[in-house]
């Protein structure tokens, strides 16, 4: 998956990730220009909202799949929008600030002199406009507009100005306002989220096609996932079935016993956690015909489980007896 990633990010050839050929071409890029540290102008912004002869709204979002940006200009000569369409693979991230951009962009056209108060609702984009060294284009480009005549503002409720005629390509026949196609690269989050999904498709299929290894396990957790994480060996015994029981210790060859109890053929972990009588002042919370899953959701179960597997454990020469 890294490999694949940084194939992608250094424009190598056949960036093929499990049999997939990524499409790399889309791929935003970085491209690093050498900028002056005097000149870096990292933003800073404030929550107010004063009074204004110039004021630009500007917002981005993704409606349906549908990604765009516009501008809201008031002043007492002018006021009106201004709407982009951006590719459907660009992220909201994209959209706020391309619509920050656009909006400083016809500011330095149209009112260069002019003192000009600029609102967004985006404070993940304010956040990258605070960096000295944001490591992404459109955020340079939007430092290097703002001069001393731009102050920016954070508006904490939603701004909402994308019209459909911006988010959604089928209105764009029906609409009489002008919208301006933007292109913009696939961002890396995306990227690696698609290659992320690809790995656990894999996964997935190569779990479910196994026919040998692992079944135990696969009962409890069918489907794979990179969200649960079992670090204490006493659970790891529960959800492998490998562990101190006489079921392994015979499998493997290490000791040829059973339990005392005599009453399950099978004496498995899950024997000595649901069924074994000679556990049962153990079990309090764990009942007979759960199921190990439900002991992992449950904290005090999960407590109740490892002690009785510390119990068989330093009570192993009662519990077990050798095959004679
Ligand atoms: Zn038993």
């Amino acid at each position: 998956m890294e490999t694949a990633l940084y194939r992608i990010k250094h424009s190598l050839p056949n960036p093929n990730f499990l049999g997939t050929q990524l499409e790399s071409g889309q791929a935003e890029r970085y491209s690093p220009s050498w900028r002056h540290p005097g000149f870096i102008n990292p933003a800073t912004w404030d929550l107010n909202s004063p009074d204004f002869s110039l004021g630009i709204y500007t917002d981005g979002s993704k409606i349906n799949g549908h990604v765009g940006a516009a501008f809201s200009v008031f002043d007492p000569v002018h006021s009106g929008d201004l709407q982009f369409r951006l590719d459907d693979h660009c992220s909201v991230f994209q959209a706020e600030l391309t619509a920050i951009k656009q909006a400083l962009l016809w500011k330095k056209a149209q009112r260069p002199s002019a003192h000009c108060h600029l609102f967004t609702d985006s404070l993940s984009s304010l956040k990258a406009l605070q960096k000295f060294k944001p490591n992404n284009n459109l955020v340079e480009d939007i430092q290097d507009l703002m001069d001393g005549t731009v102050s920016l503002h954070w508006v904490k409720a939603h701004i909402g100005i994308v019209g459909n005629e911006a988010a959604d390509k089928a209105a764009k026949e029906a609409s009489d306002r002008q919208v301006v196609d933007i292109h913009l690269g696939i961002p890396e989050r995306t990227i690696k989220l698609h290659i992320k999904n690809l790995l656990l498709k894999e996964w997935q299929d190569r779990w479910n096609k196994t026919d040998t290894k692992g079944r135990y396990t696969f009962g409890i957790f069918p489907k794979v996932s990179t969200k649960i994480c079992i670090d204490n060996h006493l659970l790891s015994q529960m959800v492998t079935n490998h562990g101190l029981c006489p079921y392994y210790l015979k499998r493997f060859q290490l000791r040829d016993c059973n339990c005392r109890c005599g009453e399950d053929q099978n004496d498995d972990i899950q024997h000595f956690l649901f069924w074994c009588p000679l556990l049962s002042s153990e079990r309090s919370l764990i009942r007979p015909g759960m199921s190990i899953l439900q002991i992992l959701q449950d904290k005090r179960k999960i407590r109740e489980a490892k002690s009785i597997l510390n119990f068989v454990y330093s009570h192993q020469q009662d519990i077990f007896e050798e095959v004679s």
